[in-house]
């Protein structure tokens, strides 16, 4: 008999979905050091115990691969000093939480939130009146619940020296009236805000962005990727300047998830600071803390109206958005990039912008030659359907959040868009049946981090209370929203060869849930109680 080296780790008495079509089903993982070496039967199981094996009895609990979110942004949740938003219904009901905040914290110097949905003020944007009064005095700063715009207060213009004479300042494009003043409403947040610029000047005056803040928040952030079973993560958004973060994190132990940090190259970005990427990528570059891909916007978002369609929006016929890039001047971009060994994440979310990025990847192709890319494509909201097919052929990712298509956020989407364009919405099912690599995340902080909420809405297209399912059409099978969260994540990563499938040879990124997703299927939204009881990353519980 061929002897078997005792495992360090048995995971046993479980419902293993592997994710891998090799072996879909299994009841035992044989864990040793940080890698798996066997999946298999529960009666074949003992034979891998030795006097020092940690044996885990799952009591017959699902076992799943850790989740890879291949977009949360840790570093920008978590704000300790913020006021929530989320859910607001009405205008009166922003103001309300932003009064009793302001009343409940006497000694913030400023009044920080996040999280207000554009469907609370149907068909307009709020200006500083609506906020006028509600702090004593003290400036507010009120971020979108997509990060895509900025709502103050006269006072936090001020701090800001915003007057009639500032088009934008370094975090934003700062909106007007008819008669030339500032309205209190600053755009392009994502893109500016989100920056190198943007996030010294708010380090500079608000408390939520100093040094410190910006690291405890990283941290309850990382905390809670632990905690939802999220054994990789991707933080979508970052410049040099930022990877101190995660490198202290990980000197503390407190990076316990495995992090792909992707560097963001803005519209301006310098030769220069590729230069700084490349040294990034080539100094970090573990499979721990890896700096990889190219953060790029092709357009913004529908919400403001901003996001690249080919034809007028419904409500607002003068306009159909803009992109950030010349499409040459674009497509030359992603060539260069490629060159450079740099697979590029880009927010794409009109058809237009999607088709530009398309476009793109086929010019790139043209000049580079064909080879294994690996460009992502966040978002993916409103695809023309005569491209769906384009992303397999070209080998782009679409990477979704199937949370941004609740019922419950996209009121506003809708009417943007128009009747005529909703079945176009977030077609996952389409682009899946379409052969493209799915790549579910969670957007977080834009929306919640669990990734059960992910694959609810994966099956359901329901608001979370269950109600105003749309576009039903466009859900898939649990089976798939579980793979799109685990090996899409790793293709995405380039890392399927290591994570993404319960597999003898693959790191043991691994979760133990509170019940059996499989018999939860028909009653989507017990899922949503569905907790993660243990996570491992190669092979320690964290
Ligand atoms: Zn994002």
């Amino acid at each position: 008999m061929r002897a078997i080296e005792p495992a360090d780790v048995l995971v046993r008495n479980a419902r293993v979905h592997t994710v891998d079509a090799s072996r879909p089903r299994a009841d035992a993982v044989a864990i040793n050091g940080e890698r798996i070496t066997w999946v298999g039967a529960d009666d074949e199981a003992g034979a891998h115990v030795g006097g020092a094996t940690e044996v885990i009895d799952a009591g017959g609990r699902t076992v799943l691969p850790g989740f890879i979110d291949s977009h949360n942004h840790v570093r920008l949740g978590s704000n300790p000093l913020e006021v929530d938003l989320k859910g607001a219904r009405t205008l009166e009901e922003l103001r309300a939480r932003v009064r009793a905040h302001a009343d409940a914290h006497p000694d913030d110097r400023w009044i920080e939130g996040t999280g207000w949905n554009y469907g609370a003020m149907p068909g307009s944007l709020p200006t500083w009146r609506d906020l006028d009064g509600l702090t004593g005095g003290r400036p507010a700063f009120l971020l979108s619940f997509d990060a895509h715009n900025a709502w103050m207060n006269r006072e936090a213009m001020a701090a800001f020296a915003i007057t009639r004479e500032t088009d934008a300042v370094p975090f934003g494009r700062v909106q007007k009236d008819p008669e030339g003043e500032p309205t209190g409403f600053v755009t392009d947040f994502a893109v500016m805000g989100i920056g190198r610029a943007g996030q010294a000047a708010l380090a500079g005056v608000m408390p939520g962005y100093a040094r410190e803040t910006q690291y405890e928040r990283t941290l309850a952030s990382l905390d809670m990727a632990a905690a939802f079973g999220i054994t990789t993560i991707v933080e979508p958004q970052n410049s040099p300047d930022d990877l101190w973060i995660f490198e202290r994190a990980r000197r503390e132990g407190r990076l316990r998830s495995r992090l792909v940090a992707a560097m963001y190259h803005p519209v301006g970005t310098t030769e220069a600071e590729r230069r700084e990427f490349e040294a990034a990528r080539a100094r970090l570059d573990d499979d721990h803390l890896r700096v990889g891909p190219i953060k790029l916007y092709i357009d913004d978002v529908v919400e403001p109206w901003t996001a690249a369609f080919s034809d007028p929006y419904a409500n607002r016929p003068e306009t159909r958005g803009e992109l950030f890039w010349e499409p040459e001047a674009f497509a030359d971009l992603l060539t260069d990039l490629e060159r450079r060994g740099f697979a590029c994440h880009i927010h794409s979310i009109g058809d237009r912008g999607i088709r530009t990025v398309l476009d793109a990847v086929e010019a790139a192709r043209r000049a580079n030659g064909p080879g294994d890319r690996r460009h992502t494509m966040i978002h993916v909201e409103c695809p023309a359907p005569k491209d769906l097919p384009r992303f397999a052929e070209l080998g782009v990712i679409a990477g979704m959040q199937p949370r941004h298509a609740g019922p419950d956020i996209t009121e506003s989407w809708r009417a943007n868009v128009g009747p005529e364009r909703e079945s176009w919405a977030w077609p996952w099912r389409s682009l899946r049946d379409a052969g493209a690599t799915l790549a579910f995340s969670s957007d977080w902080n834009v929306t919640e981090m669990d990734p059960m909420v992910g694959v609810y809405s994966a099956l359901t297209r329901a608001s979370l209370d269950g109600t105003g399912a749309w576009t039903t059409q466009q859900t898939v099978d649990l089976e798939t929203a579980i793979a799109a969260y685990t090996m899409g994540g790793a293709i995405v990563c380039r890392a399927e060869g290591d994570r993404g499938s319960i597999t003898p040879g693959k790191y043991a990124d691994l979760v133990v849930l509170s019940d059996d997703l499989f018999a939860l299927r028909n009653e989507p939204r017990t899922i949503l109680d569905v907790r993660v009881e243990r996570t491992i990353v190669g092979g320690r519980t964290i």
